[in-house]
């Protein structure tokens, strides 16, 4: 039995028992109930439990607002108390030990930039049926800008677009490809022998005709990732900027830290992050903020001792070990790197401008830890360099880190009329263990409750799961209130739409939606593309 089946149990029991110990239910209460029990049970599974439901929702009138004596209640819903006496015995919950895939195990990311819906939602679910993570645009704009913020595995572009159509994409986001092997498949109507050479000649690496095999397709596009994995693994430099990537970090710091446990002399890893560098996007350009980033590599490699390593850990955030060094030691280099770098001046034609990081630090010493705890605690002491106002290093505690530093939060909002997906969703995402961050999770049942809450005002990550058909504020007015204040890179939100309505899907991501899941959905289904997102978010 699944969890969420055990899940629906215990809601189901928690509710009659206490419906038990009152002398009457409202008539709407009981309709809710069952509403949620139809729903709900045909997603995970429960083809019994849905029917049970809904031949006894025939019976209510959803407007009566009367009340029911208890007797009368427990009456109607004697099949339901069957079903839910049959689980009795088995409702306690196991433990859920969902981890998180950290580095390495990442999905394969796919940007399908298409801008006929019907195609979109089609080839979206093949590619996510073969296990690939999609991320979508219905326009060379957004396209461009997912294409540089999330760095994909793989594009899927439609040759012709609305306004810029698919070659001034590719012309945009080619050299970047062409750096870090990101393949292009270019799809398109026009079965023309000049219009596929045009295409290859602006550097796809593929080109597909529409209509073409849905099969075919993703075996094409399968191959494509497979030759971008063989690369990726070949290689431990940053593509873009010339510093060692993770894996070599990973493989470097193992063999520090065996080092160390032979010597015993200890080291420090500092961890690196640009001060809002979004801004330096915002502000003057992609293209720019790869020159930023490029600058900053020279600088340091020119700066650091020979015998430190510079790695780009993420965008904009690196990492730099310092053997043989303590954290005292190591404070002094990173803030001379730090008072250097931010004297650099930008020139560019819009404007000049200067930029500053920020560093966390810890001293690889005393008990024994693995990499990815190391790399947490400077990445606290980070994160306490970016609260305490940036441009700045702090060294981590490493001994009463845990009560010093506060950990980094994702909150996961979900915004949903029906009860048992709220319930489900938020037990199931509360217990989600996320690589150096603690899950926040809070549930609406109304937009209204959402927009009026203050805890959509912390900082850190917004993950919401927002419902689209809604009574009173629908999900559309939700997602155009965050959009319009909070910044758009804060709040990273999974539209479910009703299913095969392509119409909702369409306004979802036109009104800034990233993803979306068609109702009913599979809690399974569900978890995978929260997980997903989540990924996404703390990439
Ligand atoms: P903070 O001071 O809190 O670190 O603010 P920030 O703006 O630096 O941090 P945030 O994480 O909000 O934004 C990081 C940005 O870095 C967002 C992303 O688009 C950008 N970025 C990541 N990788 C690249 C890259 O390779 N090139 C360019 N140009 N930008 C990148
Ligand atoms: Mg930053
Ligand atoms: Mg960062
Ligand atoms: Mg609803």
């Amino acid at each position: 039995m699944s969890k969420y089946q055990q899940l629906l149990f215990k809601r189901t029991n928690e509710t009659l028992s206490r419906w038990s110990k009152e002398n009457e239910v409202s008539v709407k209460e009981v309709y809710r109930f069952l509403h949620s029990i139809k729903g709900t049970a045909a997603s995970i599974d429960l083809p019994e439990w849905s029917e049970v439901a809904s031949h006894l929702l025939d019976k209510i009138d959803e407007n009566d607002s009367s009340y029911w004596r208890i007797e009368a209640v427990t009456k109607l819903l004697s099949a339901i108390i069957n079903l839910s006496n049959q689980q009795q015995n088995d409702i306690l919950l196991p433990s859920c030990d969902k981890e998180i895939p950290s580095d390495g195990e990442k999905e394969k990311l796919v940007l399908l930039i298409e801008d006929d819906i019907s195609m979109l939602t089609i080839l979206k679910s093949a590619l996510e049926e073969a296990g690939l993570m999609v991320l979508v645009a219905m326009d060379a704009e957004k396209g461009i800008n997912i294409f540089y913020d999330q760095k994909p595995d793989c594009v899927i572009l439609d040759y012709y677009l609305p306004e810029q159509d698919g070659l001034d994409v590719l012309k945009t986001i080619q050299e970047k490809a062409n750096t870090f092997f990101i393949p292009i498949v270019m799809i398109s109507g026009d079965q023309s022998k000049k219009t596929r050479i045009k295409g290859f000649q602006s550097g796809a690496d593929d080109f597909i005709v529409k209509p073409f095999d849905i099969d075919e397709f993703v075996v094409r596009v399968e191959r494509q990732l497979q030759r971008k994995d063989l690369i990726d693994c070949a290689v431990l430099l940053d593509e873009l900027t010339g510093a060692y990537n993770r894996k070599f970090l990973k493989l470097e710091i193992e063999r520090e830290i065996y080092e160390y446990s032979r010597s015993n002399v200890s080291f420090t890893i500092a961890m690196l992050d640009l001060d809002h560098f979004k801004e330096v996007n915002d502000t003057y350009g992609h293209s720019v903020g790869d020159e930023v980033l490029k600058k900053f590599v020279s600088f340091i490699t020119e700066e650091k001792r020979q015998s430190d390593y510079l790695i780009r850990y993420g965008g904009e955030e690196f990492v730099l070990l310092l053997p043989r060094t303590k954290a005292a030691d190591g404070k002094k280099v990173v803030n001379r790197l730090l008072n250097g770098f931010s004297k650099e001046v930008f020139n560019y034609p819009e404007g000049s401008f200067s930029v500053t990081f920020s560093a966390g630090l810890v001293e690889v010493e005393g008990e024994e830890k693995c990499f990815n705890q190391w790399i947490k605690l400077a990445d606290d002491a980070l994160y306490e360099a970016k609260r305490t106002g940036r441009n700045t290093v702090k060294i981590s505690d490493s001994e009463n880190s845990n009560s010093l530093t506060e950990t980094k939060k994702v909150h996961i909002g979900i915004i949903d009329d029906d009860e048992i997906v709220r319930e489900i969703v938020g037990d199931h995402f509360s217990n989600l263990a996320l690589e150096t961050y603690d899950i926040d999770v809070c549930r609406f049942p109304s937009g209204k409750q959402f927009l009026n809450s203050t805890w959509n005002q912390q900082q850190g990550q917004y993950l919401m799961i927002l419902d689209v058909m809604m009574p009173e504020v629908d999900g559309f007015e939700v997602l155009q209130a965050i959009r319009s204040r909070f910044p758009e890179n804060q709040f990273t939100i999974l539209m479910l739409t009703g299913r095969k309505s392509e119409k909702d899907i369409v306004r979802a991501l036109e009104l800034g939606a990233d993803d979306y899941l068609t109702k009913p959905f599979g809690m399974a289904e569900l978890e995978a593309r929260v997980k997903r997102l989540l990924l996404r978010v703390i990439r």
